[in-house]
C-alpha cells in the first residue's frame, strides 16, 4: 500500500539528485496507510520554487506555476500533476481566511506543524519512510481527528478548519478528540466569517463522503454555523400523526435514506436536497385548533432556500436546479401509472431542463427514503414507490413523451399548419399538444398530431 507511484517517485528523485529534500505529504499518505491508494500526490520540498521549476524543466518535466505566491507549482509526469510546494508556515491570519504571509522554512517538521490534523501532517519518504511527529498513523489506525497543536489556535488561525474536521470524520469514519471537539464548538461561529464557496467546498465533501446523517446528528451546531439556514431544524416537533421525529433527525434520516436507496452514490443533486427538503418547514408551519401542524407551500419556499443556499456557496448551477426540482417536488402526488408518471417527468423537465430523466429516479430514491424516515404508518407508501420505479422503466424505455421535443411535430409544422408566426406562440401550441398527448387524447404520431393541429 505504501508503493509510491513512478511519477510521482520521479519529481522526488530528481529534487533529491539536485541537493533538496523532498517528501510526499497530507492525502496521500494518509490514504495510503489506509491501503486507498488513487489519491493525488502532493510534494513537499526544501527547495524554493524556482528552484523546482528550474530543476523539473531541466529534467524534462512540464512545470506550470500554479500558485508561486504559496511556493506551489505543479509538476506533469506521465499525465500526472503532482503538486509541489516550498517548505513553510503561515503567518497570522487576520481575515481569517488566507494567511497574510507565508514563510518559507528549511525544516519539514516546520511544515508539518502547520498542517490541521494529525492524520494530514505526515510525510512519506520511498527510502527514509514515514515521518509522524504528531502521532497521525496511530490515530488514523484508532480513526481519531485531533488538532496539531492546540486545537483552539489552530481553528481561530483558519475557521474552515472547524469544517474540515468533520468532513475528515466523515471521511474515515473517524471520531473527533474530545479537546478538538471543544474547540470546534467554541469556534464554529467563526464560520461565518470564511468565504462562501470554501464553505461550500466542504460541505460537498461531507455529502460526498455518504454520511451526512452522521454530521447533522453529532456535529450540528458546526453544519448550522456553516449554513445558518439549517439551525431552525433542531428541536422542531411538527406536531403531525405523520412523523415520529424532529426535522432534524427526520432529515438525518433521510440522508442516511439516500444512501441506500441510490445504491450508495446518489446524484450530487440528491444529496443537497436531502439535506435541505424540508429546511423550509419550520418557517411555513402553522397549528390549527385542534394542535395539529400544517404547512403551507413548504416545498416550494424549500427549494427557495435550497437555491438561495447552493448559489451563495457557488454550487454548480446545474446540480443547483436539479436539487431545487427535487426539493419542490418531493411531495408531489404521485402514482403507479403511466399518466402519473409523465406528469412527474414533465414538471422535473419544467424546473430542471434536460435533466428530467436522471432525475426521475432521484426524486423516487428521495421520497422512499423521504417516507420511511417519517413513521412506520409511511411505510406503505415506500412499497408503492417500488411500483413506481417500475412504471418509470417501463415508461422511459417505452418512450413516453413529457416534453415537447420529443413530439413527433415540431415548431415548423406548427407554424406552417396553423398559419402563424414563429414566437412564443408556437411554444404555446406546442404545450397543448404536449398536454393532449399526455393525457392520452392523441398519439404521438406524426399524421395525428397534424390533423390535431389543423383540427
Ligand atoms: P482530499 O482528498 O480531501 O483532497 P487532502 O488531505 O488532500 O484530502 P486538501 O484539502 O487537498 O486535503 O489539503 C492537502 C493537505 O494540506 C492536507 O492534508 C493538510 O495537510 C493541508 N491543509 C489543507 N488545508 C488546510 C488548512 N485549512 N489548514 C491546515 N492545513 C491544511
Ligand atoms: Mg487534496
Amino acid at each position: 500500500a505504501r508503493e509510491l507511484p513512478a511519477y510521482a517517485r520521479r519529481v522526488v528523485d530528481v529534487l533529491e539528485a539536485a541537493g533538496y529534500e523532498a517528501w510526499v505529504v497530507g492525502g496521500w499518505v494518509r490514504d495510503a496507510l489506509l491501503g486507498r491508494p488513487g489519491h493525488d500526490v502532493d510534494v513537499t520540498t526544501s527547495a524554493p520554487w524556482q528552484e523546482t521549476a528550474r530543476v523539473l524543466r531541466a529534467a524534462g518535466i512540464e512545470v506550470h506555476e500554479t500558485g508561486t505566491a504559496h511556493g506551489t507549482v505543479t509538476a506533469v509526469v506521465e499525465g500526472r500533476p503532482v503538486e509541489t510546494t516550498t517548505y513553510r508556515v503561515e503567518g497570522s491570519y487576520s481575515d481569517r481566511r488566507h494567511p497574510d504571509e507565508v514563510r518559507f522554512v528549511t525544516n519539514v517538521r516546520e511544515d508539518l506543524a502547520r498542517r490541521d490534523f494529525t492524520v494530514n501532517a505526515m510525510a512519506f519518504h520511498p527510502e527514509r519512510g514515514l515521518l509522524d511527529p504528531f502521532g497521525g498513523e496511530k490515530d488514523l489506525a484508532a480513526r481519531i481527528i485531533r488538532a496539531v497543536g492546540e486545537p483552539r489556535l489552530r481553528f481561530e488561525e483558519d475557521a474552515l478548519r472547524v469544517l474540515r474536521a468533520v468532513r475528515f470524520a466523515c471521511r474515515l469514519d473517524a471520531m473527533i478528540e474530545p479537546a478538538t471537539q471543544a474547540a470546534l464548538v467554541a469556534c464554529a461561529p467563526e464560520l461565518s466569517e470564511i468565504a462562501q464557496e470554501r464553505i461550500g467546498q466542504e460541505m460537498d465533501g461531507i455529502l460526498a463522503t455518504g454520511r451526512a446523517a452522521w454530521a447533522l446528528r453529532h456535529e450540528f451546531a458546526v453544519l448550522s454555523a456553516a449554513v445558518p439556514e439549517l439551525a431552525p431544524m433542531a428541536g422542531f416537533d411538527q406536531k403531525s400523526p405523520y412523523h415520529d421525529y424532529d426535522v432534524l433527525e427526520h432529515t438525518a434520516r433521510v440522508c442516511a435514506g439516500v444512501e441506500e436507496f441510490a445504491g450508495g452514490s446518489p446524484l450530487h443533486a440528491l444529496r443537497w436536497a436531502a439535506l435541505l427538503h424540508d429546511v423550509a418547514k419550520p418557517a411555513c408551519w402553522s397549528e390549527d385548533v385542534s394542535g395539529r401542524g400544517h404547512f403551507f407551500g413548504h416545498p416550494e419556499e424549500g427549494a427557495r432556500v435550497t437555491r438561495s443556499v447552493m448559489e451563495r456557496l457557488a454550487i454548480p448551477r446545474e446540480v443547483v436546479r436539479a436539487a431545487c426540482a427535487l426539493v419542490s417536488l418531493h411531495d408531489f402526488e404521485i402514482r403507479a401509472t403511466a399518466p402519473s408518471l409523465r406528469r412527474m417527468l414533465l414538471e422535473l423537465e419544467r424546473c430542471a431542463p434536460g435533466q428530467a430523466r436522471e432525475l426521475s429516479f432521484a426524486l423516487l430514491d428521495l421520497k422512499r427514503a423521504d417516507a420511511v424516515a417519517k413513521a412506520p404508518q409511511c411505510m406503505g407508501y415506500a412499497v408503492e414507490l417500488d411500483a413506481m420505479s417500475r412504471v418509470l422503466r417501463a415508461e422511459l424505455a417505452g418512450g413516453g413523451v413529457w416534453k415537447t421535443g420529443q413530439l413527433a411535430v415540431s415548431g415548423a409544422d406548427v407554424i406552417r399548419e396553423r398559419g402563424i408566426e414563429p414566437g412564443p406562440g408556437v411554444g404555446m401550441v406546442l404545450a397543448q399538444l404536449l398536454s393532449a398527448v399526455m393525457a392520452g387524447e392523441v398519439e404521438n404520431e406524426r399524421e395525428a398530431l397534424l390533423a390535431w393541429l389543423r383540427w
